[in-house]
């Protein structure tokens, strides 16, 4: 698009110039960077001297950001030769839009796959005065859905796409439905495993009301949950409590572990779960955000070593990547990106269940996964501003924007000791505790 046109900032503003190539087999990302690629080439080619991106992959505009790591090596790759020829711009921004507004994208890759299934040229690039729109509309409207396809009686090609498009997690997009969480799934049950900050409550050495109270609730391991349903066990983020936590649950089996962030508070427990290695005879799936498994998989090198087959006393973990909605047993999970600090962090939403433990803020797109909830659980980490975690008051304001039917705060820090916390909570918000347990219907 010129961006010297009314409305260019738009992903759906009409174009002035086009690309649209079929690449064969490849992954996503590597798809996306090699849009990203040929668009940079272009844009020079006809003389930008700054450009703005509206990418639909968040990976993509994080990862030129720096702040998500490039850990693939292909990747890695084209992501160097992406930031060379951004630095050839004056400016340049990138921003990410959901891929339902970023139809036009959408419509050239499918002229794509629809053109060289007809036998078609691979590639097909209209630059400014070349009648783009005309042009494309007409091709689609004249591309045989059909070619390639003996069977009589089979889907066109475009529904066929169309359905395994929609088995593929589909980015950290707004406005995903969660949906039904599954026929394995019915009720699920929550346990708080852990509800204190970093440190832990009691923190050591401090002689603080909070750290001296009497009042058991006062005592707080780190911010853990576990999701049960049927014979399932999951549990967010294994921290450094994970060990006590899994003995006063009584767990004695997992199937799985989802991971919010990296830091060591969520993180720093891996090691123990070599146990359910032991009990399952299996390699443990590990979801995170790309970002944060990069850290994680450096920092425990160890336990990432895929092949193995026989246990040394080593954890066997196998880690999943999460770039959009996923399943586990028939019970489905949404990423919610949130901000924390540095580096990507996520919550998850199951179900009308939603656990966000580590928030500073919560932005729009991710506000919209967050609507219709029965249960949240929420960090409040002090009244005082603190730079990475909300406040009382911050976690109150996103309750009152979402209204779920309950909502837990967890992440206390010493500052809030329980009772007189407890005491000043509008209705239907409570704290949790080490150990409370939450039924969610669905
Ligand atoms: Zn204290
Ligand atoms: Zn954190």
């Amino acid at each position: 698009m010129d961006a010297d046109a009314p409305g260019a900032e738009r992903p759906d503003a009409p174009p002035v110039a086009t690309i649209s190539e079929a690449l064969g087999r490849q992954t996503n990302n590597v798809a996306e960077y090699t849009g990203l690629l040929r668009a940079l080439a272009l844009a020079e080619e006809l003389g930008a001297e700054e450009v703005a991106l509206l990418l639909d992959s968040m990976l993509v505009v994080e990862q030129l950001r720096g702040r998500w790591r490039v850990r693939d090596a292909r990747l890695a790759v084209l992501h160097a030769e992406a930031l060379a020829r951004l630095g050839r711009f004056r400016r340049w921004s990138a921003r990410h839009v959901p891929r339902s507004e970023n139809r036009a994208a959408d419509a050239l890759a499918n002229e794509a796959l629809d053109r060289v299934a007809a036998g078609g040229p691979a590639v097909v690039v209209r630059r400014p005065g070349e009648g783009i729109r005309a042009e494309a509309a007409t091709r689609l409207a004249d591309a045989p859905a059909d070619v390639g396809d003996a069977r009589p009686g089979a889907p066109p090609a475009r529904a066929r796409r169309a359905a395994v498009r929609d088995q593929i997690p589909l980015g950290l997009e707004p406005g995903f439905d969660p949906g039904d969480a599954g026929p394995e799934a019915g009720e699920l049950r929550v346990r708080i495993l852990g509800s204190g900050t970093s440190q832990g409550l009691p923190r050591i050495a401090c002689d603080c009301a909070t750290c001296t109270s009497a009042d058991p609730r006062d005592r707080r391991l780190r911010a853990s949950a576990l999701l049960a349903w049927g014979a399932r066990r999951v549990v967010v983020d294994s921290g450094p409590d994970f060990r006590a936590q899994a003995l006063a649950a009584d767990l004695d089996r997992l199937d799985a572990v989802l991971l919010t962030h990296s830091h060591h508070d969520a993180v720093g427990g891996l090691d123990d779960l070599r146990r359910f290695n032991e009990i399952a005879d299996a390699y443990l799936p590990v979801h995170g955000l790309p970002g944060v498994l990069g850290v994680v998989v450096a920092r425990f090198a160890y336990a990432f070593v895929p092949g193995q087959d026989a246990f040394r006393g080593l954890p066997m973990l196998r880690p999943v990547a999460v770039e959009g909605p996923f399943e586990i047993a028939g019970r489905r999970f949404v990423p919610v990106p949130v901000i924390h600090g540095e580096g990507p962090v996520c919550g998850y939403r199951t179900g009308s269940f939603a656990y966000l433990p580590d928030v500073k803020r919560i932005e729009a797109p991710s506000l919209a996964l967050l609507q219709d909830l029965d249960v949240l659980v929420l960090n409040a980490v002090r009244d005082e501003p603190h730079p990475a975690h909300q406040t009382v008051a911050e976690a109150l304001a996103v309750v009152d924007a979402l209204r779920p039917r309950r909502t837990y705060l967890v992440h206390l820090d010493h500052e809030l000791r329980h009772a007189p916390l407890a005491a000043r909570l509008p209705a239907g918000v409570d704290i949790a505790t080490d150990g409370l347990e939450l039924r969610v219907p669905r």
